[in-house]
């Protein structure tokens, strides 16, 4: 992970500051920045890794993987390549196993520019740079990081816009920027139909009954508060798992954020939905106030890259 939560003050903190900071002036309790599936923030203590390392971005990474919250977004994060435990600053620490969950390759074109935005985002107390550790080249700071996530870090990471829209996203074989292949609410109309895999993400506004059994259809929120056109199905095999969230979901739709991964489906473009893989495709969880209810905000606070319209 690229960010730590300082517990202070609520504010995240780059690894990229960390790393320029003398050991003195690091904070010193940093927590995950991951969130459980029902919106609380992950309390593991994390450490800065591979500040001196001369191959690998300096990152943060948890003491014992279970450290983790139940169900942590950064629960089953690796950075690659692995690390070869050279450091000579910056705690040994463990990344996560592979997990069964559905997984997606991310390739950060910009790590420190990605860590800044994400951090700068929130009021922090980290900016200044209290002279420099260690004098980088500053081609470092232009090489690219890559790393494996599930779905759920990937629609958060894009939300708090550590992945830009020209990073590099690997999902289900494909290759591409990462805008053709995670879409917000708003943009999910541009979503392909009938084609590669995709991430959707967003707060829900509705959730209707499909007409075959057990089977439920949502439409994400949008920032003008109206429905998505496109729909998420909620097939019988994942209902079966979902139900007593869909139940709540249904009362208090703007409490809920839904993360999916599948194809855009559907007998015409007009009755376009997408129908996720499997029970490891679809999450439905609480938004918080902490991070997922970014979800349903474009990011429209930073400049983007891309320059396509961004609304539906
Ligand atoms: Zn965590």
């Amino acid at each position: 992970m690229l960010i730590a939560r300082n517990p202070l003050d609520n504010t995240y903190v780059s690894a990229f500051d960390v790393k320029h900071m003398p050991p003195q002036a690091q904070p010193n309790k940093l927590l995950c920045p991951g969130l459980s599936p029902d919106g609380s923030p992950c309390l593991a203590a994390v450490t800065p890794a591979a500040l001196d390392s001369d191959h690998k971005h300096p990152y943060f990474r948890v003491g014992r993987v279970k450290d983790h919250i139940a169900g942590c977004t950064e629960s089953s994060t690796r950075v690659n390549p692995a690390d070869k435990t050279t450091d000579r600053r910056g705690i040994k620490g463990k990344e996560a196993p592979r997990g069964p969950e559905r997984r997606v390759q991310i390739e950060l074109r910009h790590p420190e520019a990605s860590a800044a935005r994400a951090t700068n985002n929130a009021p922090h107390m980290l900016t200044s740079r209290i002279g420099h550790h260690r004098a980088s080249a500053p081609r470092e700071y232009v090489r690219p990081m890559t790393l494996q996530c599930g779905i759920r870090k990937a629609a958060l990471d894009y939300a708090r816009d550590i992945i830009s829209d020209t990073d590099t996203v690997s999902l289900e074989g494909k290759k591409g920027p990462a805008r053709q292949f995670i879409y917000p609410a708003e943009r999910l109309l541009y979503a392909p139909y009938n084609s590669h895999a995709i991430i959707a993400f967003g707060q829900l506004h509705s959730i209707s009954q499909g007409t075959a059994p057990n089977t439920y259809f949502v439409r994400l929120c949008r920032p003008n508060g109206g429905p998505t056109k496109v729909s998420i199905m909620i097939g019988a095999e994942h209902y079966a798992s979902l139900r007593p969230r869909v139940h709540l979901a249904k009362i208090e739709p703007s409490k809920w954020a839904l993360i999916a991964c599948g194809t855009i489906t559907g007998k015409t473009t007009d009755k376009r939905y997408l129908r996720p893989f499997d029970g490891l495709s679809l999450y439905l969880q609480r938004t918080s106030a902490s991070g997922f209810d970014n979800l349903a905000q474009p990011r429209a606070s930073s400049p983007r890259s891309g320059g396509a319209p961004s609304r539906a």
